[in-house]
């Protein structure tokens, strides 16, 4: 068997077509692999853990208010960049608003009294983070000297249209040549992290500033390039939320014949003589398919679901040494109250930090639902404040419910009074509460140790390609963020269809896409 999957032909060279497809997961890597591969003649049916479509990409409801627990931003939500095409294709783009997001965030150092905007206006930019660290003028120069670079490139022509895997000598030349403008931009100082980077900066605080526009360990090209769609007008927001990007993507997925099973959790994968053959749900059914794409979390797939009998030393050493996403505790309050005006991502450092667990709490971030009247009745907002916490810590602590909730509330307590110092009177304003812990994410998605967004994009690892096979397991593929490090909307979309794409090479038969 090689890296895609196959095994030598039997049927003499003899198109095949109208195979059947088990796919674990209605997450929308799990959605788009449905959805290419109705379109190119697999039969498909989709087997979901969850009562919902959309995985981390969610929303829920407490009382009259909407809750958003995923998606911040949607990068390339307008026409002009192949990511685009890639919602159309899945039906997303048209039934959906996506409002432009011109500003994509507010820092404010609560020690320092400081804030900062940061604007699609890169010339302002540039002013703006002179006057806050006026010794750093030079290195801002050259960091918005990248940003401005990336400015005009096309995201999806860079490396995520084409599988990696059918990509052949011309194909990676031909990427080079796309990209011989920018090259260097993804190379030397601009490869390391962001924190890296940062030690450049004369201005501790502005090294903090830096190092939290997204991550301190992604690459300096990663901020690069979200400057350079937000300057290009290419982020944007869901004025539906999470869910309403999700449902369409169902809705296609339906209407070209795929069935989504909900509350049907896999637990075993099964196999015949080293050939996935089918899947064991937790109720004891077995359904077989010719093919089993697994879009759910990595770890389980491969430890539980296969009990880790497909690994080799690499998918070892990923699973023991690759960072995760730090997980998250998400705490959104419903209020009586308008924020007009304010900047719908603020990232605050904290004067006083509070304790959670073993870990005190110096950085929150906020989320505030002002865009749009889908999350709140009128004149009331969602106001949603996150920060990283530790997995092991709330996993040990919700065996003991009272103390869990209870905590939880404490938690909710501590945020609240933070937000006073900025929204004062907010307190008896609030009509609605919500927190949500690592747990509450492994509960609802399984993601590995409450990994919202798989494997913490480093320079070491964002540009590896994991393979979306495993190692002596024939008619067996992944897709979604644990193949692709880093996750993120667009990755997760594109590796459901680099899977069909491979599937249709195997199939001698071209990929065919249509649009709703
Ligand atoms: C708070 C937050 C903010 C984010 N912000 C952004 C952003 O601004 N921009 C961006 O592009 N991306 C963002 N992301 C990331 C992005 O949403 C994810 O990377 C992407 O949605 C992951 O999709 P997926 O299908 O790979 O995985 P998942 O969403 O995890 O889907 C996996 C699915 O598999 C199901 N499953 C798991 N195990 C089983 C099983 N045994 N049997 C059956 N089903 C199973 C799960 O229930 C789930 O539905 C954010 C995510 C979060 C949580």
């Amino acid at each position: 068997m090689n890296e895609l999957g196959e095994i030598p032909p039997r049927n003499g060279g003899r198109k095949v077509t109208g195979k059947s497809i088990i796919i674990i997961g209605a997450g929308l890597a799990g959605l788009s692999t449905g959805c290419y591969a109705q379109m190119n003649g697999y039969n498909t049916q989709i087997f979901e853990h969850h009562t919902k479509p959309g995985g981390v990409a969610t929303c829920w409801k407490r009382k009259d208010y909407v809750i958003d627990g995923g998606i911040h931003f949607l990068i390339c939500h307008r026409q002009g960049q192949s990511i685009y095409e890639l919602y159309r294709e899945l039906g997303t783009a048209q039934p959906n608003r996506f409002l432009d997001m011109t500003t994509y965030l507010r820092y404010i150092d609560e020690t320092s009294m400081r804030s900062i905007l940061i604007t699609q206006n890169l010339d302002s930019l540039t002013k703006e983070l002179k006057a806050f660290s006026p010794t750093d003028a030079r290195t801002i120069d050259d960091f918005m000297v990248g940003a401005r670079a990336l400015q005009g490139s096309d995201m999806g022509e860079m490396g995520l249209s084409k599988p990696p895997e059918l990509m052949g000598f011309m194909d990676k030349l031909g990427l080079m040549w796309k990209m011989r403008r920018v090259f260097k931009y993804f190379t030397g100082k601009y490869a390391k992290s962001v924190a890296d980077y940062g030690r450049t900066f004369h201005d501790p605080r502005l090294r903090l500033l830096i190092e939290n526009l997204f991550l301190p360990e992604v690459p300096v090209w990663f901020i690069f390039m979200l400057l350079g769609l937000l300057a290009d007008g290419h982020m944007g927001l869901l004025e539906g939320g999470s869910l309403n990007f999700v449902l369409p993507v169902e809705k296609r997925y339906e209407d070209l014949g795929g069935k989504v099973t909900y509350n049907a959790t896999v637990e075993k994968i099964l196999v015949e003589n080293d050939r996935a053959v089918g899947v064991r749900l937790a109720d004891g059914s077995e359904h077989r398919a010719d093919i089993i794409v697994s879009a759910a979390d990595g770890y389980s797939t491969i430890f539980n679901m296969l009990e880790g009998r497909y690994v080799d030393k690499e998918i070892e050493e990923r699973y023991r040494n690759w960072k995760l996403f730090r997980p998250l505790v998400m705490v959104s309050f419903g209020v009586a109250r308008e924020f007009t005006g304010e900047p719908c991502l603020n990232i605050i450092k904290l004067e006083r930090s509070f304790m959670v667990g073993n870990k005190p709490i110096e950085w929150i971030t906020i989320r505030i639902f002002n865009y749009s009247s889908k999350f709140a009745p009128v004149g009331k907002t969602v106001i949603q404040a996150m920060f990283e916490t530790e997995w092991d810590w709330w996993k040990e602590l919700q065996k003991d419910r009272p103390t869990y909730e209870a905590e939880k509330e404490r938690v909710m307590t501590e945020v609240l009074e933070r937000l006073e110092a900025h929204y004062p009177s907010i307190s008896s304003q609030v009509e609605m509460t919500d927190v949500a812990t690592p747990y509450t994410w492994w509960r609802y998605t399984r993601n590995h140790r409450g990994a919202f967004e798989g494997w913490l994009p480093t320079p070491e690892v964002i540009n590896t390609q994991v393979k979306k096979t495993l190692p002596g397991l024939a008619n067996f593929y992944m897709a979604g963020q644990w193949v692709m490090p880093g996750g993120g909307v667009p990755p997760c979309l594109y590796s459901g269809r680099h899977i069909v794409q491979i599937l249709c090479h195997r199939d001698e038969k071209p990929f065919s896409i249509s649009f709703p």
